[in-house]
Parts: C-alpha cells; sequence; structure tokens
C-alpha cells in the first residue's frame, strides 16, 4: 500500500457493477439528437418499433407498457394494477431484491407470504408446491419472482415455478422482475406463462437508468380491470387511453432514441449469441473467482447451486475477516474499476462483479486482473492464477 495514491485516474473506468452498466457509443450518439414532438409522427414510429422490439426480447405478444422511473415504478406499477387492499400474494425469496418487493407490497397494502429460502442455495420448487396446493380457497392472487437476484447472482427456474404453480392447479398470476437479465439471458414471457415482466434500462438494455417496462398478459389486463388499490401515474388503464404511447405525462423521447439503438444492437448480434456471450464471460468469471478461492481459505462464490448460477453477476464471498468494501475502495480509488458491493445483509461480506450489457473478452480480463491487484493491494488472500483460469476459459 506503499505506492501514490490515483487520485487523478486515467483511462476509461472499468465498469463492473450489476447494473448500472456501461452504455455503449453508439447508444449515447443515437441519444445526442434535437428533441422532438412526442406527437410527431416521426416519434410515434420510433415508438411504434420499439415496442414491437421489447416484445421480441421478452418474447411476447402481450402488452407493454413504458413507465419514466425506475424498476421500482414498474414493481409498483404491477402491484397497484393488480391487487385490491388486503389480498394476499406469495413471494419467492430468492434474495434482497425479493424481499424489497415484499415489503413493497405490503407498504401499498398487501398481505404478503413468504417462501423461505437459503439465499445461497436458492429455493426448493416443492415449497411453493405445497403451499399452492394447501390454499383451496385460492386466496394467494399472484406469486412474486425474481428471475435474477442480483444480490445473489442467483437465477429462479421460471418455467419449473411455472410448472409448480399449474401441477397444484392454481389460479394465481406469476409476476416476474427480469430487471437483470433482460437482454442478458433467455427470457419466454408467454412461454413461461409469465402475467407480468417487470424490467428496466440500465442494465442488459444498456441505457441509461430511468425508464421501466412491463410487459402485461391477457390475463393480467383482465384482473387490473377489477383491482382497487389507488393508483394514478401507474394506472394501465388510464395509460391506455392517454396518448398513443400510452403514456401519462411527457413522453421522455431521448429514451425511445436510445431503446431504438439498443433493441438494434442486441438484434444485430442476434439474441441467443448475446446470451451465450454472457455465458461465456460468466463461467469465466466463476473460473477465475474458483482459482481464488484456494480451497476455502480465499474469496468463494456466493451461490452453492451450480445449475442457478447467474450469467449476468457473479457475487463473491470474502474470506474471514476481510470486508469487500476496503478492497472495493481500493480498486475504485487506485485503480478506476467500479465493482458493485453488498446488499442488505451482505453488505461487506460480498462483492460483485456485474459481466452484463456492452462487455467483451478484454473487458472481463481487465476486470478479473485488476479485481486481483486490488486484492493484493489490499491483502485479502487468494490463490493466483485466477485471471489465467479464465483466459483458458474464454478460449475453448
Ligand atoms: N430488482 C432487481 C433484480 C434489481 O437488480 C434492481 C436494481 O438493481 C431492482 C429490482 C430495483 O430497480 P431500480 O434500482 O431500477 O429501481
Amino acid at each position: 500500500m506503499n505506492a501514490p495514491v490515483n487520485t487523478k485516474p486515467r483511462g476509461r473506468q472499468f465498469f463492473n457493477n450489476p447494473g448500472p452498466t456501461n452504455i455503449p457509443d453508439r447508444i449515447l450518439r443515437a441519444m445526442d439528437r434535437p428533441v422532438m414532438d412526442f406527437l410527431a409522427p416521426e416519434f410515434l414510429e420510433i415508438h411504434r418499433a420499439c415496442t414491437a422490439g421489447i416484445k421480441r426480447i421478452l418474447k411476447t405478444d402481450q402488452e407493454v407498457f413504458f413507465h419514466a422511473s425506475t424498476g421500482h415504478g414498474a414493481w409498483e406499477a404491477a402491484v397497484a394494477n393488480l391487487f385490491s387492499p388486503g389480498e394476499t400474494v406469495l413471494v419467492i425469496e430468492t434474495g434482497y431484491f425479493s424481499l424489497g418487493w415484499k415489503e413493497m407490497a405490503e407498504a401499498l397494502g398487501l398481505k404478503v407470504e413468504v417462501v423461505q429460502a437459503d439465499w445461497r442455495k436458492g429455493v426448493d420448487i416443492s415449497k411453493l408446491a405445497e403451499r399452492l396446493a394447501k390454499d383451496k380457497a385460492h386466496e394467494i392472487k399472484a406469486v412474486l419472482a425474481v428471475h435474477n437476484e442480483t444480490a445473489t447472482g442467483m437465477v429462479l427456474p421460471l418455467a419449473e415455478v411455472r410448472r409448480a404453480i399449474d401441477e397444484a392447479r392454481h389460479p394465481a398470476m406469476l409476476l416476474s422482475d427480469t430487471i437483470s437479465s433482460l437482454g442478458s439471458m433467455e427470457y419466454k414471457m408467454d412461454a413461461w406463462g409469465i402475467d407480468v415482466t417487470v424490467g428496466g434500462s440500465q442494465k442488459g438494455l444498456m441505457l441509461p437508468t430511468g425508464m421501466a417496462i412491463t410487459g402485461v398478459s391477457a390475463k393480467a389486463l383482465e384482473a387490473s380491470r377489477k383491482s382497487k388499490l389507488p393508483k394514478y401515474y401507474f394506472n394501465w388503464e388510464l395509460m391506455a387511453v392517454r396518448k398513443p404511447q400510452r403514456f401519462i405525462g411527457t413522453v421522455p423521447v431521448h429514451f425511445f432514441f436510445g431503446l431504438q439503438e439498443s433493441i438494434k444492437m442486441l438484434e444485430e448480434e442476434g439474441l441467443d449469441a448475446v446470451f451465450q456471450r454472457h455465458a461465456r464471460l460468466a463461467d469465466a468469471t466463476r473460473a477465475a473467482v474458483r482459482v481464488w478461492g484456494d480451497g476455502g481459505k480465499g474469496p468463494q462464490l456466493f451461490g452453492q447451486t451450480e445449475e442457478r448460477l447467474s450469467n449476468s453477476v457473479t457475487t463473491i464471498t470474502m474470506p474471514e475477516g476481510h470486508t469487500s468494501d476496503t478492497m472495493r475502495k481500493v480498486a475504485l480509488e487506485r485503480f478506476n474499476l467500479s465493482l458493485g458491493g453488498g446488499l442488505g445483509p451482505l453488505m461487506g461480506k460480498v462483492f460483485r462483479i456485474g459481466h452484463l450489457g456492452d462487455l467483451n473478452e478484454p473487458m472481463l480480463l481487465g476486470c478479473l486482473a485488476t479485481t486481483e491487484l486490488a486484492m493484493k493491494t489490499a491483502g485479502v488472500p487468494f490463490a493466483p492464477g485466477g485471471v489465467d483460469a479464465a483466459i483458458k476459459s474464454l478460449a475453448n
């Protein structure tokens, strides 16, 4: 720790947070244009193209609403539009964000039950099936699920969740948060029987923070007509009749300029190729962490269920006696590398490497090498060779 601290970092910051993510120059340039009347035919065409593109990415033929808000707004829209005060929903515990959605649903007046789970292992889906089978009166109106839990770096298999609901012959709707999987991991809204999908702009779509997306099934739209929770800005019925773009208030046209470019980039690469790139980068990251782990003495993968490890973010547990925030501070202040921290009870105990969005092999290797450098500088024990393992994984 004797070298002088880099007070004026040069070069681009290596940004490996799991959201917001790097905004590609192409998107920045697409947004760098004069404003346009949101009722002009030219804008209506851009809006139409964005809606069609988002439906292709969500793999849905159903409704889509855009909100000028972060993901929390789309969470709120889903809850406020579907339910009435005192109704019951079931949250599948995956980690910090699942409990955040629970807290919001309670604040809005719902009764919330939780299917509890070990954050490192992921939920046992048979527990969901058991709870639904017991609910003979169908008091549970919906299951709320976070597809990719950004706090733990673990995925929830939504097709299995859908199967559990169907096998219990339960009419509950399935609401899914795809905020950190949209545009980076496979997602099939209609095939998986998702009634509401909640997404955000600042992760796999590579856009600035501030636009949220909600995919809504015909069944959810029908339920929204009976809902009695108060709502206005997020009211889908009102939105549907306000302006051709289904928006209350001024339409943020620049977001749509950026979104149109984002969809173009994702489709030029090909969605499957985008997902495979994320899988390759995730595999390489995990290969590095496994070497660093040094048989339990160094940092370890937080997730312990191999097939549920996320392809967009890796959460890494610090070795005993070391706090992640000290190492992250060194990474940021000395080496201009931004890593994600631990959330909620994981604060200080883990760090997170986001490998989603506009990212390639050199960017990831830069991040992994600099993480090693920061760990060495901060005195965190780890076995060397993580970057070599990542190179080996990427060269396959
Ligand atoms: N859900 C998940 C899985 C997230 O990762 C996040 C943010 O990181 C949120 C919800 C909240 O979204 P926002 O910060 O855009 O409000």
